[in-house]
């Protein structure tokens, strides 16, 4: 479809092209027709090009004239004539999450005929939500508004210090925090549904499994059963909380997929596991005032920097939380009913014979995730699973060993798990595949914060990762603690927050690793992610002015290095 005008030469040689390959085309001018201003307009609204010609190939936008000459040299025009049309759809994408939803709606945008399926197979504990995957409903979302909670808790008891008389009882109410979080989720799934409508994206509430090639079966709630058919498919399905496998995990535990939802205060709590959905549920639970006890198995944030790791679980230690190390939960027996009820834990050291048992009012199990990929029928078309954990293994484009499925999110073996990878996965995975796109995701330097009690953000290798690949004599390690101005007056403990990157001294002392512990070490870090895309190096940070007073600035004030042994505790503000 080439939109033109009649004496527009560039429009005259796009035709020859088509012409010259033997491709039937449809022309409008734009100068022949009444409403052709304002055709003109809708196509620079839709395709973001003012000019003409603007030429779209089998609804897919591909530009003016030079993009599509370069379109033609790249192979990508011949791709885009030969677009199958046997299939009901371009694009079927299983799983409406974060990354599923990205790719479906940039599709769309590109013009292809989408469809997205998603379904939530209720938890053990009968729990279920609405359209927008893990993130929105049963991850990031309610966990970063909880942790809020938690930190308003926190600036209360501080405020006396600034002048607020709160010498009366304040009371947190659980109830309350979770209808209006659940009341916000419920306005972000109607958002959702209401985007894939007008971006013409076919969305279906049904389970989907793989029946022969090309072919999925849709399985609704009521157990209908209708099968479609696409020219590719995108699996997002994400992941779903492990169980323990011991008796009475799933009949009286709990995970994070209820927990948001919790119709009732959870009470004192035992958390099963220690990395990010351990520490932070914790971090909130006790922040609220519950009394928490992590049960970890063999060391706290496996896989992140140690150092920060440990100053971490002991700032949430000194903050009320137990920590019960090297021990794992052997069975799980429920002395009485209730919301909540009592619950009896057996557990066992991972070290010796020993067994120890307490009473809890609710176990959270956050012991990692399994990918959903082993009821999607996978093996019917040949797409290849880890054996171990049934991740998909893709190549640099995303693509299975079946050449017409990719995968995005956190199904994707040996990827980061977090919402804006899965995200930019998606988006770029629908731009090279039916756009004039060959941009890649770069998984590289992904930053990520826990948001703990005192937040953990970091991009880059940890220590001991840097050490591993880069060794230590060729390392520089910078440290320093900070102490937020806000929590002087408060009285709040110096010497806890901590700063430290890691750098290569065999080039040019650049930034390979980025650690934060502090107040909105998120925020922190985000701008960081961006220096360190662009090479950031230790002499950079020396050349920048720091914003003062903040806790970023610590960063342009690195002087110690870890090696030199020097002390860095401070002594006064
Ligand atoms: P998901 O968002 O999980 O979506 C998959 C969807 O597919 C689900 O709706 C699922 O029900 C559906 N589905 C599965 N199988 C089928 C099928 N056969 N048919 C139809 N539908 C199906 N990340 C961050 O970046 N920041 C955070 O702060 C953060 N906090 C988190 C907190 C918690 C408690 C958890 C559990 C995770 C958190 N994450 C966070 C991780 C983030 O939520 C995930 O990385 C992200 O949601 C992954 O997106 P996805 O598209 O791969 O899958
Ligand atoms: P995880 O990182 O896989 O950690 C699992 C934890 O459970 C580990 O501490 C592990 O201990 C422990 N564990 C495993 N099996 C156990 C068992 N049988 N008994 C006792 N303990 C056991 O899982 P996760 O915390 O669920 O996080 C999943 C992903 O979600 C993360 O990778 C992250 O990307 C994403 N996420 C991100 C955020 C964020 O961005 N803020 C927040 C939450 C989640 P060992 O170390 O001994 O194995």
């Amino acid at each position: 479809m080439i939109f033109s005008k009649s004496c527009c030469p560039h429009g005259a040689r796009v035709k020859e092209l088509f012409s010259s390959l033997g491709v039937g085309y449809n022309i409008l001018d734009l100068d022949k027709l009444e409403d052709g201003v304002s055709i003109q307009e809708v196509l620079a609204e839709m395709t973001n090009q003012k000019t003409v010609p603007n030429i779209f190939v089998n609804k897919v936008h591909v530009g003016g004239c030079d993009r599509t000459f370069q379109a033609h040299q790249s192979g990508l025009l011949q791709k885009l004539l030969k677009e199958d049309s046997a299939y009901d759809y371009d694009l079927i994408v299983i799983g409406g999450g974060s990354g599923g939803l990205a790719c479906a709606k940039e599709a769309a945008i590109l013009g292809k005929k989408v469809m997205v399926l998603d379904f939530v197979v209720p938890s053990p504990q009968g729990t279920s939500w609405g359209l927008g995957g893990t993130c929105v409903n049963v991850g990031c979302i309610p966990k970063k508004l909880m942790h809020q909670a938690a930190l308003l808790g926190q600036a209360l008891k501080d405020s006396g210090k600034f002048g607020w008389d709160c010498s009366h009882e304040v009371k947190h109410n659980w109830e309350v925090m979770v209808e209006a979080i659940q009341n916000y989720i419920s306005s972000l799934n109607w958002g959702y549904r209401l985007s894939l409508r007008e971006k013409a994206v076919t969305y279906v509430n049904s389970y989907a499994e793989f029946v022969e090639h090309h072919t999925i079966k849709a399985t609704n709630k009521k157990g209908q059963e209708t099968c479609f058919t696409a020219a590719k498919f995108v699996l997002a399905t994400g992941e779903r909380p492990r169980y323990l496998g011991i008796q009475g995990d799933k009949e009286y535990c709990i995970t994070s997929d209820d927990l948001f939802s919790l119709p009732y205060c959870p009470g004192k709590t035992l958390v099963v596991g220690a990395s990010y959905v351990a520490l932070e549920c914790a971090g909130f639970l006790a922040g609220l005032g519950l009394d928490v006890t992590v049960m970890v198995r063999s060391v706290v944030l496996r896989g992140f920097d140690q150092d920060l790791a440990d100053r971490l679980s002991a700032y949430m230690e000194q903050h009320g939380v137990t920590f019960l190390r090297k021990f794992v939960p052997a069975q799980i027996q429920q002395l009485e009913k209730g919301s909540p009820g009592k619950l009896k834990v057996v557990a066992k050291s991972t070290e010796g014979p020993e067994t120890i048992s307490g009473v809890y009012n609710t176990v959270l199990l956050a012991i990692g995730r399994d990918a959903c990929t082993r009821r999607l029928g996978l093996e019917k078309i040949g797409v290849k699973i880890s054996d171990k954990d049934g991740k998909i293994p893709v190549n640099d484009v995303e693509q299975t060993n079946v050449s017409y499925v990719y995968a995005v999110g956190d199904i994707l073996e040996g990827k980061p798990e977090l919402t804006p990878v899965a995200i930019q996965a998606g988006k770029l995975l629908a731009r090279r595949l039916f756009g004039a796109s060959s941009e890649k995701c770069d998984y590289i330097n992904v930053p990520t914060t826990i948001f703990t009690p005192l937040e953990y953000g970091c991009c880059g290798l940890s220590e001991e990762k840097a050490i591993e690949i880069h060794k230590k004599e060729n390392l520089e390690v910078f440290h320093s603690f900070f102490w937020p101005l806000e929590w002087t007056l408060a009285g709040r403990e110096n010497n806890t927050c901590y700063a430290k990157i890691i750098c290569n001294k065999l080039d040019h002392d650049r930034v390979i690793g980025f650690h934060v512990l502090g107040p909105n070490a998120g925020e922190i870090t985000q701008g960081f992610a961006v220096a360190m895309k662009c090479g950031l190096t230790k002499q950079l940070l020396d050349d920048t002015v720091g914003i003062h007073p903040t806790c970023g600035e610590v960063f342009t004030t690195l002087d110690v290095t870890k090696s030199s042994g020097l002390d860095i505790t401070q002594k006064g503000c």
